[in-house]
């Protein structure tokens, strides 16, 4: 046997029986999180082909079905047999953010990036965002919305004051607009994975982490189909949730308002002394007593309040529920 003969079949043993170009190419996993997304799964699906056969990278796409009530899983399911197609499929609704961290996980691929199924998060920017990655040394690549066109008034108004208030209170910066669309590294993926803790924000986690990051905007896109899983009172508990994640600010103002009022009750009582020494006891004053007492007991209210918020998610934590669970999958094993 020739040289060249040898050196070839070592190549094989090392590699097996597969194409080398194959098995040498680097991975890219594209997470979907799916919650009743029948009418757009598809859409996707094509979509991501087309952009991905160009980029010169094997593909690993998972699409996490949390809980979907309508075709969601069957639709899935016809996808995979396609090799690149995994699915994971969970016994109820656990929430995108269940979903993202499953995805997470389970991703093999040596660049890790989420994407909404409805093409909201535009397929096309993955060859820049993987460009960036490899040749600019950057670790992640996330993308914002610079508009909220589209958005109803009211909640892009909220969600501008959500991100005000967060940013002074927490240390770990969150990016207005940012979407859960971003390439991550392995290296990036696997510092998250670190974090395994039961109430999940993810924007927190990903900022957490640290990493050089570069972000791309971009003007917000309308669904292909279907509508908007989160709702008005949804968004607003998601905000508590990242508050009460990231910064414990609320319970010092707490402290803070106590103190005040204890300050503003001793000079009353000062008041009312002197003016009892001086004018005598007039009964007059009724009005004011019922709102001072109205006022005082809405605002011990809010702080038990506050701090209940902070105990039923220590309670959440240290009862260590799984973050989901699975009832079916495609995915032999990690
Ligand atoms: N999603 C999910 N579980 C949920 C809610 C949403 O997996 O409980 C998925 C949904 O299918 C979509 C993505 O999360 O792919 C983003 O949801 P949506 O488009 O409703 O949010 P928006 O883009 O309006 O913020
Ligand atoms: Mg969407």
């Amino acid at each position: 046997m020739t040289s060249i003969g040898i050196i070839s079949l070592r190549i094989k043993g090392i590699l097996g029986e597969t194409d080398k170009g194959v098995e040498l190419m680097e991975k890219l996993s594209v997470i979907v999180p799916c919650y009743n997304e029948e009418e757009t799964i598809n859409l996707f699906y094509q979509e991501i082909k087309k952009v991905v056969k160009d980029m010169k990278i094997k593909l690993e796409l998972l699409f996490i079905n949390d809980g979907s009530s309508d075709k969601t899983l069957e639709v899935i399911k016809e996808l995979s047999d396609d090799k690149d197609v995994k699915y994971i499929s969970f016994s109820r609704n656990f929430g995108k953010e269940a979903a993202m961290w499953a995805g997470l996980n389970m991703a093999s691929g040596d660049y890790v990036t989420i994407m909404d199924s409805d093409l909201q998060d535009p397929p096309s920017l993955l060859p820049e965002m993987l460009n960036i990655i490899k040749n600019e040394n950057y670790d992640i690549v996330g993308t914002r919305r610079v508009t909220r066109k589209g958005e109803p008034v009211i909640r892009s108004f909220f969600a501008r004051c959500f991100y005000k208030l967060i940013n002074k209170m927490s240390k770990v910066e969150m990016v207005d607009g940012a979407r859960d669309f971003r390439l991550m590294s392995r290296q990036v993926v696997d510092s998250i994975l670190t974090l395994k803790e039961y109430n999940r924000y993810s924007k927190g986690l990903f900022s957490f982490v640290g990493f050089k990051t570069k972000w791309l905007e971009y003007e917000n896109i309308k669904r292909v189909a279907g509508e908007s899983k989160w709702s008005f009172w949804k968004l607003f508990v998601y905000a508590i949730d990242g508050i009460v994640a990231f910064t414990t600010i609320p319970l010092t103002i707490s402290v803070l308002i106590g103190f005040l009022f204890c300050l503003i009750a001793f000079a009353m009582i000062l008041v009312v002394i002197v003016k009892t020494l001086i004018f005598g006891d007039p009964t007059s004053g009724w009005p004011s007593l019922a709102c001072i007492i109205f006022l005082v007991s809405g605002i011990q209210l809010l702080c038990v309040g506050v701090i209940g918020e902070y105990l039923s998610k220590m309670y959440l934590e240290v009862k260590n529920r799984p973050i989901y669970i699975i009832k079916e999958t495609n995915i032999k094993e990690k």
